[in-house]
């Protein structure tokens, strides 16, 4: 027999994923990422896969986000013919995340042909016809059931607790003497997130692939996020402001929602106004309640109660471009909406108009990358640019702390140092280098004895 794996996509980066092994000829793709971050960058590395996709046997997906799922609908463009294995949360929001990522695209392109900076006649890397085809070579697995993947390969998908429907895969491949086991982390969540069941388990392994996103950063202690919550909420009613909040249209929308429906039922805010101001967070909303067996017991209790932890008195979901306007006029309330970081969507209109009125309140609740809106809000700028003009910053800017779907180092060394006794060779994937290679000393500490942080097409030949 003859296992080999070699990495396409989030090796020393965390965008991209795509990791490829092959086990007697057979290739099974794991995850097929976008490539994201500046323009000229990410575009040149998406217009063509790294690889023949017409080669690939199998995918297995372990969650929907566009760095893990973006590339799919390219594969099914050049010609892929497989099936995609995910869990069934996975496929549906799958379906808007991929449909929102080509119209994106194509936007994109649109810009820089009138820009001059492409020919004429490019072509965006997918259309929707693509995004539709890979929603049909979806296939849906639950958690904890063996599925056959290639001859002589099945798969199994653990909970991972970083989004709905987010999976650890164990490829299990049937060996003359025994069986080879070959685990992924894909994105690893954290104890304790609203809404979602706790990271599982992982069984034994003999090889191992894991992110390290966090590979060298602990997360600050985490505020309970229902106090910190609790105390903005109260301050703006006191103030007499509008609260903008900034939210990831999947997860951290969801869990803003289930906060503050919690603090309201509690007595502890009393019943606000809060829109949510995003076509996707909409849809992305109606997908993840429709997966309430996914559910962690808190939430399922609420639903046992009666009560919507998303749909709730006061909640209005905003869908057309006239009543987003229409929220100019609000000047009290909780408008959630996207862009996270600020830099794009609508949430930029709503800042434009809050940004001057020392009376309402930014709070950030998400990760602020670099150079972003966001970042240079939470910074203290005195002076910030919204669609080109210069305004001064005289609103409120607040912060909650600690809160990431993301385990930092410490989390990930827990969960995966009883993996170590028989785990050969772990590969170190999804960390920028510093983080990367700091991950690799901290799972050689706890005893794992080969350990590698590959680099973009390294290749390893495992059995
Ligand atoms: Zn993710």
């Amino acid at each position: 027999m003859r296992v080999e794996l070699q990495f396409f996509g989030a090796a020393r980066h965390v965008t991209g994923s795509k990791h490829l092994l092959t086990v007697d000829g057979k290739r099974i793709l794991l995850d097929c990422g976008l490539v994201q971050g500046p323009r000229a960058m990410a575009n040149a590395a998406n217009r063509e896969l790294p690889f023949d996709a017409k080669s690939v046997d199998a995918v297995v997906l372990s969650h929907a986000h566009i760095d893990h799922s973006g590339s799919l609908p390219r594969m099914l463009r050049d010609g892929y013919r497989g099936a995609i294995h995910c869990t069934a949360p996975t496929r549906d929001l799958a379906e808007i995340l991929l449909a929102d990522s080509a119209h994106l695209q194509a936007q994109d392109l649109l810009y820089l042909k009138k820009k001059g900076r492409v020919d004429r006649d490019a072509e965006p890397p997918y259309d929707n016809e693509d995004v539709g085809a890979t929603i049909r070579a979806m296939r849906c697995h639950s958690y904890g059931s063996r599925f056959d993947v290639v001859p002589g390969v099945r798969g199994e998908f653990f909970e991972a607790g970083h989004i709905l429907g987010s999976a650890m895969v164990v490829l299990h491949i049937s060996g003359r003497e025994r069986e080879i086991r070959i685990g992924f982390t894909g994105d690893h969540g954290r104890k304790g997130t609203p809404i979602l069941r706790d990271p599982a388990r992982l069984p034994p392994v003999d090889y191992l692939i894991t992110e390290s996103t966090y590979g060298d950063r602990l997360h600050e202690s985490s505020e309970e996020l229902e106090d910190a919550l609790c105390r903005v909420v109260l301050d703006e009613i006191r103030d007499g402001g509008r609260l903008l909040v900034p939210a990831f249209s999947v997860g951290r929308t969801q869990n803003l929602l289930y906060t503050l429906g919690n603090l309201t039922a509690a007595g502890r805010i009393p019943r606000q106004r809060i829109w949510v101001d995003s076509p996707l967070s909409t849809k992305a909303t109606k997908v993840i309640a429709s997966h309430r067996e996914q559910f962690d017991d808190e939430t399922r209790a609420i639903l046992d109660q009666g009560r919507d932890p998303f749909f709730f008195e006061g909640v209005r979901f905003v869908q057309d471009v006239q009543e987003s306007m229409s929220l100019n006029g609000a000047r009290d309330g909780i408008i959630i909406s996207a862009a996270g970081m600020m830099e794009a969507g609508r949430i930029l209109h709503h800042l434009k108009h809050s940004i001057t009125r020392p009376e309402d309140c930014v709070l950030a609740v998400g990760f602020m990358a670099e150079g972003t809106l966001g970042r240079k809000l939470v910074e203290g700028f005195e002076h910030v640019p919204i669609f080109g003009e210069r305004y001064r910053v005289r609103c409120k800017v607040r912060q909650i702390r600690g809160l990431s779907a993301h385990a930092d180092w410490r989390e990930l060394i827990s969960a995966l140092r009883p993996l170590a006794p028989t785990c050969k060779h772990a590969f170190v994937v999804h960390g920028e280098e510093t983080p990367a290679l700091k991950f690799c000393d901290r799972l050689r500490d706890v005893g794992f004895e080969q350990v590698t942080a590959p680099v973009q097409r390294q290749k390893f030949e495992l059995v």
